[in-house]
């Protein structure tokens, strides 16, 4: 791993860019790998938003069985804890990630883009009221679906759920960091997904160093500085 410290020491504006994979670790699975878990609740259905309009309790029982005791139980593993070890050490400018579980946050990291929101949030789709995850569980145990402390609306997950456009400005400050980036780190992201796959190859083309870590192959790998085919713990918990 000497040579992934090196291009970090020689780096003056590293951008980390996450996916599912870095999460896996954590007990949280991607939707690609073999786990069963996401078998009884398809990501098609409780993901998406038409299916959400129609048939919200879907989401509901979802995130009562699955979603809820899944993000309760997760810790950061090394690879969250390194990268926000990199960022106390003024090393690592800001993480763009595509999931949702708040697992950067909780390992500390301040500078998290959020390409699809964090399902750890909630917001009224009537007055705007936000709410966090505990408040809304407590209320599942009597209501099918949770309604508004407020004003007693609709509430929803703050994710982009299939079928949504990311939010412009989210977009535009990712774009930013990835296009002022001197080193772009990409871990736990299979980049087969639009917009993930943009990201490496726009900062590529603005000159950065581009290191893949994931456990796969990626279409990418042909274009990175280095790739390690590995578990994203096993190489941040040396590297850094
Ligand atoms: P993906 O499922 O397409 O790919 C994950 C990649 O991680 C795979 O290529 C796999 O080889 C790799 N991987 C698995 N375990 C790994 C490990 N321990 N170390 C390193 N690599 C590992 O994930 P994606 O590219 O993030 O795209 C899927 C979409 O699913 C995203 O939009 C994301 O929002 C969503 N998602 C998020 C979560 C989460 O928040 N934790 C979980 C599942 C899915």
């Amino acid at each position: 791993m000497s040579e992934l410290r090196d291009l970090i020491d020689q780096a003056s504006r590293l951008v980390a860019f996450t996916g599912a994979g870095i999460s896996a670790e954590s007990g949280i699975p991607t939707y690609r790998g073999q786990e069963g878990l996401w078998q009884k609740y398809d990501p098609a259905k409780y993901a998406d938003i038409t299916y959400f309009r129609k048939n919200p309790a879907y989401y509901w029982n979802f995130f009562r069985e699955v979603r809820y005791p899944m993000l309760k139980q997760a810790q950061p593993n090394q690879a969250h804890l390194a990268l926000a070890r990199l960022e106390q050490m003024g090393k690592l400018r800001a993480i763009i990630t595509q999931n949702i579980d708040g697992l950067h946050q909780q390992a500390g990291s301040r500078k998290v883009v959020e390409l699809h929101g964090n399902s750890r949030r909630f917001f009224c789709l009537r007055c705007g009221e936000r709410e966090a995850m505990e408040q809304v569980y407590v209320r599942l145990s009597e209501e099918i679906q949770p309604a508004c402390i407020s004003c007693g609306g609709q509430l929803r997950p703050e994710v982009v759920f299939f079928g949504e456009a990311l939010s412009a400005s989210v977009m535009v400050e990712a774009e930013t960091l990835t296009r002022e980036s001197d080193l772009f780190v990409v871990v736990g992201s299979s980049l087969v997904v639009q917009p993930a796959a943009q990201f490496p190859v726009q900062a590529k083309q603005n000159g950065s160093r581009l290191v893949i870590v994931n456990k796969d192959p990626t279409p990418l790998d042909a274009l990175a500085d280095m790739v390690y085919h590995r578990q994203a713990s096993e190489v941040f918990g040396t590297a850094v």
